[in-house]
């Protein structure tokens, strides 16, 4: 089994600490800072085996050297982004596994945020780290990618099952939401969402980890397919990828 815990980080990052309880092996995913990540460990009396790495932003990484001259873990992340990432003992891309004792992640590459970013699956235990290439309700800026490469990475992770529970990098929600809505006005199953995310931000809650499946069904940047959608945007004849560089610029100019 593999226990997740979700760990926010400097203002509006999250990373997430592992541990399959069959082997006792602990993963940390995108360490920006060390302290609420150690005091999750010394909660329950943890070390750390794993650094597990998904981008070189620095918001993801900063924390690596730290943790590793203090605990003495291994790094995995991109291969493709090995000269900008300090510290990586194992390089991985798309087809590779990773193995955290008894649990195992497929690696898929979600280029388009950076280009070497990639994302960890535990099929078995249902859990995507996606961090910065798909979001509740939103996705990642395309800094170093083109709008089609982004578009064919979250398409890759909309063909994963509905029940996949999606771990992001940031709490980016309410603002994602406050946007959702201006392109998909008549998705009453967003309508709903948003009200629900406006209570949980209220209460100082945290809307993430969330499920694909509604992301499936409510998130904008993964329907642009939705005759909706491409009529609320004029651009019923447009490609998937085209629609969905619509609805990207439209967020970064929002
Ligand atoms: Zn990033
Ligand atoms: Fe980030």
């Amino acid at each position: 089994m593999l226990e997740i815990q979700t760990i926010p980080v400097l203002s509006d990052n999250y990373s997430y600490v592992l541990h399959d309880t069959g082997s006792g092996k602990i993963a940390v995913v995108d360490p920006p800072e060390t302290g609420p990540i150690e005091a999750a460990l010394e909660a329950g009396g943890l070390g750390i085996d794993w650094i597990v790495i998904t981008h070189h932003h620095m918001d993801h990484i900063a924390a690596v050297p730290a943790l590793k001259e203090k605990y003495g873990c291994q790094v995995v992340g991109p291969a493709a982004d090995q000269h900008r990432i300090p510290g990586l003992d194992l390089l991985v891309r798309e087809g590779d596994r990773f193995q955290l004792g008894e649990a195992e992640a497929q690696v898929f590459d979600t280029p388009g945020h950076t280009t070497g970013h990639i994302t960890y699956w535990f099929e078995d235990e249902r859990a995507l780290f996606c961090a910065d290439t798909l979001f509740a309700l939103g996705c990642g800026r395309v800094f170093e990618g083109t709008m089609e490469q982004m578009w064919e990475s979250l398409a890759k992770l909309r063909a994963l099952p509905d029940d996949a529970i999606v771990h992001c990098g940031h709490e980016y929600t309410l603002s994602n939401a406050h946007f959702a809505v201006t392109v998909d006005p008549d998705n009453d199953e967003l309508m709903d969402r948003v009200a629900e995310i406006e209570e949980l931000r209220r209460d100082g809650m945290p809307t993430v980890p969330s499920n694909l499946g509604v992301e499936k069904r409510t998130n904008p940047f993964l329907r642009p397919d939705d005759a909706g959608i491409r009529a609320q945007l004029g651009m019923a004849g447009a490609t998937n990828a085209e629609v969905f560089g619509e609805i990207r610029t439209r967020k970064d100019n929002s």
